[in-house]
């Protein structure tokens, strides 16, 4: 058993936090609290569009609820600090990033237009290829470069074209394959400056110090990107173990046709923490 594990519960403020993200936050801090380590609450909240105003005051409220103190975050700090994001970009940690990723030959300036992309994935699907991004602007000139100058760009990641599969080796499901071939050019900065999930959680997990990365299972298809971007930073990557979502009856993910799925629903109704906690921790 690992002494001391640092893990996170990494939500976006996008609205109530739905039972299944709070069972991930569960199952952190047990394992946090199994482990004799820290539970550090982060908040994901770089994709501007998508924040729900007070998501963050309900995510704090059900952890409260439940009991899931954090060690480090938002309104208690830490070594860390700021546990926000949005805060975080402010002090250029993820612009260094980047600028570090094509310095390196590891990422590059892209100036495609939102036409440009729909009409790349229209004659993709016509040609019924994957939807990806064809890497067109990999391969501009530094006089390209200069002659865009002040148009919206964005930062993207060069993935390897060929290479050995990608392992991601996963506590619960052992070793998964990727195919790099099959792998976009992802973004890693936004036109906006502010980075991707992908950037963000990738440098935050490691200036942080997390030990072991436990998710919902649908951020499984992203661990190879991270683990490339661990590589290519330098970093070495944590422990990876993805959770199973929770089902309804009907084996479907878990969705308001079901019943109730926000935690502060079954506050509001009257269920005690006690059962909430057991019920989502079997
Ligand atoms: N911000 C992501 C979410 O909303 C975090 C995923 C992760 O834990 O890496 O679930």
């Amino acid at each position: 058993m690992t002494e001391g594990a640092r893990v996170r519960y990494a939500p976006s403020p996008t609205g109530d936090p739905h039972v299944g993200n709070i069972r991930t936050a569960l199952f952190n801090w047990l394992y946090a609290r199994h482990t004799g380590g820290q539970f550090i609450l982060r908040i994901e909240d770089t994709d501007q569009a998508r924040i729900a105003p007070g998501a963050l005051e309900s995510i704090m409220e059900s952890l409260e609820w439940l009991g899931l103190e954090w060690d480090e975050g938002p309104g208690v700090g830490g070594p860390h600090a700021p546990y926000t994001q949005s805060e975080r970009h402010a002090t250029g940690i993820y612009g260094d990033a980047a600028d570090r990723l094509t310095a390196a030959g590891n990422g590059y300036y892209c100036y495609c237009t939102p036409e440009e992309l729909t009409e790349m994935r229209q004659e993709q699907q016509r040609l019924k290829k994957p939807p990806r991004y064809d890497g067109r602007c990999r391969e501009l000139t530094e006089s390209d470069h200069r002659a865009r100058e002040g148009t919206r760009r964005v930062v993207r990641f060069a993935m390897p074209t060929d290479g050995p599969p990608i392992v991601v080796n996963d506590i619960i499901r052992g070793d998964v394959n990727f195919d790099p071939s099959v792998l976009d050019d992802f973004i890693l900065l936004k036109s906006d400056g502010f980075p991707t999930y992908h950037l963000a959680n990738a440098v935050d997990d490691h200036l942080m110090e997390i030990s072991h990365v436990l998710r919902a299972d649908e951020w499984l298809s992203s661990t190879p990107k991270h683990l490339l971007l661990y590589r290519a930073l330098g970093y070495e990557p944590p422990h990876f173990c993805h959770l199973p979502l929770i089902l309804g009856p009907d084996r479907a993910r878990l969705a308001k046709r079901h019943g109730a799925t926000s935690v502060l629903d079954y506050r509001d109704t009257g269920y005690l923490p006690e059962v909430m906690v057991n019920f989502l921790a079997l």
